[in-house]
């Protein structure tokens, strides 16, 4: 059992003039095998939020904690916070020119785990990853985001998050850009690494389309920096029929 604890978040991000606050004393907990989705509107600092869990250079925590089964994240390096068993698709390059997925993947696992996994296993292991994924085998030899498409990114994200075998993943908008097959195949994933190993997700979106296939056990409503309001999957479904507009009202 692992629990993700964000405590009184303030996040900042550097500007070109002076620092901005973005993240305004965000709580949440995050269990294993529970799944909390994050919605809200543009700009409320969803991805600020996951790009401060996952160490990134540009945001600085001002206040407030983030522990990982009591655990001080915010002492811990990127590396460090992929080893612990954060997954954090966005903490990887964009591009990685000329290294294939097959070699990424291996150099990733190695990483986290802190040896190199063991070469029969980890080839199966990849197959039958990808297989599941609906992807063909010929994209393992293709190099890192080369040319994928939307729906060829979003696999490979999950492609790593079921070889990694993270304790808590945060998928930021993993639904956008996505035709339904695929993001049935990409929730499917989703499923199956929550169903064998009890990953704990926080599950970033915008849209309640994805929740169809991901059911959340908790829905946060995000707005201006921090969490505006907490429940069940009823928020998620009243949310879908009125918007975002009461929350903008409220927090002008
Ligand atoms: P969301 O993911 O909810 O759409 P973001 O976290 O991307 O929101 O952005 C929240 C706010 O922070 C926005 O106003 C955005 O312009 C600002 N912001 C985020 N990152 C930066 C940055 N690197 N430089 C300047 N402003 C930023
Ligand atoms: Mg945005
Ligand atoms: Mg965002």
């Amino acid at each position: 059992m692992t629990t993700l604890e964000i405590k009184n978040l303030h996040v900042s991000v550097e500007t070109e003039d002076e620092p901005k606050e973005i993240l305004r004393g965000v709580d949440l907990t995050i269990n294993s095998h529970e799944t909390h989705a994050i919605m809200g509107p543009n700009g409320s600092g969803k991805s600020t939020l996951a790009y401060a869990v996952a160490g990134h250079p540009k945001y600085t925590v001002t206040e407030g904690q983030i522990l990982l089964d009591g655990e001080d994240v915010l002492g811990m390096g990127v590396d460090e916070r992929a080893s612990a068993g954060l997954f954090l698709a966005m903490q990887y390059p964009v591009e990685v020119p000329g290294v294939t997925v097959s070699n990424f993947l291996r150099t990733a696992k190695t990483a986290v785990d802190g040896e190199a996994p063991k070469l029969r296993h980890w080839v199966k292991d990849v197959k039958v990853a990808m297989d599941a994924l609906r992807m063909d085998s010929s994209f393992a030899e293709r190099n890192v985001n080369e040319g994928f498409s939307g729906g060829e990114k979003k696999r490979h994200e999950i492609l790593q998050m079921e070889l990694l075998q993270p304790k808590i993943a945060i998928l930021d908008e993993t639904d956008s850009g996505l035709d339904i097959d695929a993001l049935k195949v990409v929730s499917e994933g989703v499923n199956r690494v929550k169903e064998n190993t009890g990953l704990g997700v926080m599950l970033i979106t915008h849209y309640t389309r994805i929740l169809r296939y991901i059911q959340p056990d908790h829905v946060h409503v995000f707005v201006g920096g921090r969490v505006a309001e907490s429940g069940g999957r009823e928020l998620a479904d009243r949310l879908e029929a009125e918007g975002y507009d009461r929350y903008l009202t409220a927090a002008v």
